[in-house]
């Protein structure tokens, strides 16, 4: 079958990113087609902890830099998008949390002095105490400080449904991806076969746009990956609780979100610094042992004598940056037809979009006019993973 079929913007990759412009570009008028590989959402987006930062938490570096101010509106953005007043209308997205917490063990820690040094973040943030605080911290036992943080969290499954919803007929399966050249220049793809012509062309897959880069003869923008043990744990006694809990450094020791599991208990996904290097380190048996010392110790009134545990092993895809340090804004970079990115973080997004869509204005890229498509093999949508896992 050699199908011939043309738009105006070619996105590979249906994750948060990708999906979220082709929602934008065809609000805008524009004809888009989007090729995924596998299930829309599957990637990084679904096993992402689903947090809307507003940079908050950067300013535990000592002050929000430039970069940072740029993030803070970014719950704003989302929340007009979730209440249907915003750039996309995501009506029906499930708020899991309309705050996430900052939460000091004990004692204030030394890193919190230069925290609430900055003006920008005693104006976003909040101590809360007794009924205000999160349902798993009220307990008599609990001797630390919280602080509210005017960030949201989604359950990103349904994000992905509703972003798929808002893609109409403009998704296709698609595995074997080649390029496709006239005079010399890339015009647009070969998908399966299928020769598709576009205007602009966007890399937006995670961890697998090095090898579609590759695909077409190209080696940058380079990628980095930075690998995450995440633990999850599935018990009757848990209640829900969005918060970064600090430790002695800059990063949170741990940081734990809340997910509703089909039989309606909750499922506790753990991040932070125990994910991070040392628990990467760590067998699965071993990563399980350090989360629940981290909780006898953090939350020891939690009966958790009979939680289900399990991990899971998963990259974050990023431009390649020095010493695996962490980019703090969508990235875009753009080589003739082909633009190619990473939002870096889900709740950037909106970001990663506007750059895309800067780009085409700038250079004058108008929606055209193209035959309608054809019925096309629609990828999944990728579920809640850990209904699979605990
Ligand atoms: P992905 O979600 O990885 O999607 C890429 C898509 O491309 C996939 O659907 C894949 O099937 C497809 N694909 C890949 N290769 C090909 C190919 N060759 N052809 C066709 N299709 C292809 N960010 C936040 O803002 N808040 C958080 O709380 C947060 N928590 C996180 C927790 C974890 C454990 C991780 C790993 C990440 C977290 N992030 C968070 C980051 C966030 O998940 C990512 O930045 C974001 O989801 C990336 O979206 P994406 O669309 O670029 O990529």
């Amino acid at each position: 079958m050699s199908e011939s079929l043309s738009t105006d913007v070619l996105i590979v990759g249906g994750g948060v990113a990708g999906l979220w412009l082709n929602a934008r570009l065809r609000r805008l008028g524009f004809a888009t087609l989007l090729v995924d590989k596998g299930a829309l959402g599957g990637g990084q987006s679904v096993k992402s902890q689903g947090i809307i930062h507003g940079g908050t938490k950067y300013a535990l570096h000592g002050a929000l830099t430039g970069a940072s101010e740029a993030i803070a509106d970014m719950p704003r953005r989302w929340r007009e998008a979730l209440d249907g007043q915003g750039e996309l209308d995501l009506t029906g997205v499930r708020l899991l949390s309309d705050a996430h917490y900052l939460w000091s063990p004990g004692t204030l820690a030394g890193n919190l002095t230069s925290f609430f040094a900055s003006k920008a973040v005693r104006s976003r943030v909040g101590q809360v105490k007794g009924d205000a605080l999160p349902p798993a911290l009220q307990h008599a036992q609990f001797k630390g400080k919280v602080y509210r943080l005017s960030e949201l969290v989604l359950d990103v499954p349904s994000l992905i449904v509703r972003l798929a919803e808002l893609a109409g007929d403009s998704l296709l399966a698609g595995e074997r991806i080649e390029p496709l050249h006239e005079g010399g220049e890339l015009v647009g793809l070969r998908v399966d076969g299928r020769a598709i012509r576009a205007q602009r062309i966007v890399f937006s897959a995670g961890g697998g746009t090095a090898e579609l880069l590759a695909a077409v003869g190209l080696q940058q923008p380079a990628m980095q990956r930075r690998p995450l043990h995440m633990v999850m744990l599935k018990a009757p006694t848990l209640k829900p609780l969005y918060a970064h809990c600090l430790g002695g450094g800059s990063k949170p020791r741990i940081t734990v979100t809340s997910h509703p599991a089909a039989d309606g208990e909750w499922v506790w996904y753990l991040g932070g610094d125990l994910a991070e290097a040392a628990g990467v380190a760590r067998n699965e048996t071993a990563q399980v042992a350090a989360a629940q010392q981290e909780l006898a110790e953090l939350v020891p009134w939690i009966d958790l004598s009979t939680a289900r545990w399990a991990t899971l092993r998963i990259d974050r895809a990023e431009p390649a940056q020095s010493s695996l340090a962490r980019p703090d804004n969508a990235f875009l970079a753009e080589q003739g037809r082909l633009l190619v990115g990473w939002p870096t973080k889900l709740a950037l997004s909106p970001d990663f979009s506007d750059r895309v869509e800067a780009a085409l204005a700038r250079d004058g890229i108008r929606p055209g006019n193209h035959p309608p498509l054809p019925a096309l093999p629609r990828p999944p949508v990728s579920g809640p993973f850990w209904e699979g896992l605990l």
